[in-house]
């Protein structure tokens, strides 16, 4: 059988056959196909199931060159992970759009894809076709989330702005609750609500992220994390005599920063060229020729009533010691990454040329300060804002690179959490409550079905019940019981606010624990958790490209 032959010629032109590798296995396809899908997606739920919730593990992830990563946030679990199957990559597409959309719930939203996929397979193996099951999810899904509205709570008055910022302080609380960074977390919650308090539109309800930074240093510990007022620079003024403070003029309010992109250097030509110095008197004049230019710029810089150079290239001692002796304090080599945030940070406009420089084009701060740290000759320095300006950066210390990172992950979630509250203040409640509510509700619904509907309704309910059994087991305690139990209870006392009792702290109930979820979120959680499912539910057969098998 030659079917699978192809002829090719060599670079000689003698013909010559390719026979393909008839032992590869092809693709499955149809239901053979599914299962595979869904058995890979199960594979990866596994894995980061057990990330779930505020005692939920870390797990290490080593790159293939070694570096090593510590982390419990789901997204970052997965966009680590060296996954084959194509299925399981689509989970990470998962977990990608929750966190750009919501910054949070990374975790939540995969488990939770992977429980309707594998409460699918139920399905499918029962003889209901895929369409007909991703149809009764996308209604179950509706019912779910029309249900999630009305438990909603607005729990706070955003105009109410010390009670609400209080309530933000335990959200935060919450999010931080899972991460490294929980001994910590009163800190932390206090870092995030302070860095959105500060940059935040309450016109708009929106808060401008591009305003927060997040720095980290290894060293001290994260006690030492600290909010800054302004934009923080991992350099030194470039001669030690410079002074480690520059506060405003005399009758000045602001200290004005020129930043340059041009280096203090005297012109070279354009092209390549020689020059020859033949005498001692050439030489000299050379130097001259250089001093004055070095002269003239500082001039410029100097007519432009500029307080501090920020400059983008290195300068030679020569130009360093005349910036000292004119007492302009300077910084060199900074990234134009860098360069261009203290553009934004302080209203300045970078300068290409010194001819160019003027008072409009100068950035404002209140004052730029070096920090020194413990018994290091580590140096950083920070640019403080003015009144009108609002950059805010969140200054990340620990003990080494591997913590500073996963507590900047752990940061940057609970700014999000936070953030979307300001956006909508609605919460619902964690540790599975909402989801036990709502898969109540659907398995109600499904009562009252009479086609193949309700098969669909009870799978999402049950996928539904997934969130807080493996929130139970991951704090130690009996999966089924506690679910049982939660749910009972819910019925009983007609209540949605009962969840599972992760810290121990012998109460069910969720609004005293305060745990407490935004609405957003775990509304976008349940949509994309089921848009996947509908999707992989249609796949069918899966193509490589540029692979020879099917
Ligand atoms: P994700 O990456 O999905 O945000 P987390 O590990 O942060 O995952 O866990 C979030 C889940 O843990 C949410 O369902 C939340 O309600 C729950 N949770 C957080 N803190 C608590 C707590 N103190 N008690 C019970 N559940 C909690």
């Amino acid at each position: 059988d030659l079917s699978n032959a192809i002829m090719a010629q060599d670079e000689m032109g003698r013909p010559f056959i390719i026979v393909k590798d008839q032992s590869q296995k092809s693709k499955a396809q149809g239901l053979e196909a599914k299962r595979e899908h869904i058995l890979a997606a199960r594979s990866v739920a596994n894995i980061i199931k057990t990330s779930l919730g505020p005692r939920g593990l870390d797990k290490i992830l080593i790159s293939p060159d070694g570096d090593i990563t510590i982390t419990n946030d789901g997204a970052t679990i997965l966009s680590q992970m060296e996954l084959k199957d194509e299925i399981a990559k689509l989970l990470v597409e998962l977990s990608k759009s929750q966190d750009d959309e919501i910054g949070d719930g990374t975790t939540g939203v995969v488990v939770l894809a992977c429980s309707l996929l594998d409460q699918a397979l139920e399905l499918i193996e029962m003889g209901i076709h895929p369409i007909k099951i991703a149809n009764g999810f996308d209604e179950a899904c509706k019912i779910a989330i029309a249900h999630l509205d009305e438990i909603s709570e607005s729990l706070f008055d955003i105009d109410d702005r010390e009670n609400f910022t209080n309530m933000l302080l335990k959200v935060a609380k919450t999010s931080l609750g899972s991460k490294i960074v929980s001994k910590e977390h009163d800190q932390f919650a206090q870092m995030a609500v302070d860095a959105i308090t500060q940059v935040v539109n309450w016109e708009r309800k929106d808060v401008d992220f591009d305003l927060i930074k997040l720095e980290g240093k290894v060293g001290g510990s994260l006690k030492d994390s600290q909010l800054i007022n302004g934009v923080i620079l991992d350099k030194e003024f470039s001669h030690p005599q410079m002074p480690n403070e520059v506060l405003p003029k005399d009758g000045k309010t602001d200290v004005k920063l020129a930043l340059l992109t041009c280096p203090f250097e005297p012109p070279k030509p354009k092209t390549k060229h020689k020059l020859d110095i033949n005498s001692v008197e050439e030489y000299k004049n050379l130097q001259e020729y250089e001093q004055t230019k070095f002269q003239e710029m500082i001039q410029m810089v100097k007519k432009s009533n500029a307080d501090v150079v920020i400059c983008q290239w290195g300068f030679d001692d020569e130009a360093n010691h005349l910036l000292y002796q004119n007492k302009l304090p300077s910084i060199r080599w900074v990234g134009g990454a860098e360069l261009e945030q203290i553009a934004v940070a302080t209203n300045a406009k970078i300068v290409a040329r010194f001819e160019d420089l003027s008072e409009s084009k100068l950035g404002s701060c209140s004052k730029v300060k070096e920090l020194e740290f413990g018994t290091t000759r580590d140096k950083m320095l920070i640019i403080e804002n003015t009144e009108k300006t609002k950059t805010v950066t969140c200054f990340i210390r620990g003990s080494n690179k591997m913590i500073v990172d996963e507590a900047k992950r752990a940061l940057y979630d609970s700014l999000c959490a936070v953030r979307n509250l300001c956006r909508d203040s609605k919460i619902v409640y964690g540790g599975g409550a909402a989801e036990v509510t709502m898969s109540l509700k659907i398995s109600e619904e499904a009562d009252k079905q009479t086609g193949i509907d309700q098969y669909a309704f009870r799978s999402f309910s049950k996928a539904l019940d997934t969130i807080p059994l493996i929130l139970a087991e991951n704090s130690g305690l009996n999966g089924i019981e506690t679910l049982s139990n939660i749910k009972a209870n819910q019925v009983k006392q007609n209540k949605s606010n009962i969840g599972v009792d992760c810290m121990g702290l012998g109460s069910n109930d969720m609004k005293e624990a305060f745990v407490v979820d935004p609405y957003v979120g775990k509304r976008q959680q349940i949509l994309l958790a089921t848009q996947l499912c509908r999707m992989i539910l249609k796949i069918d057969s899966v193509i490589v490209k540029g692979s020879d098998h099917y």
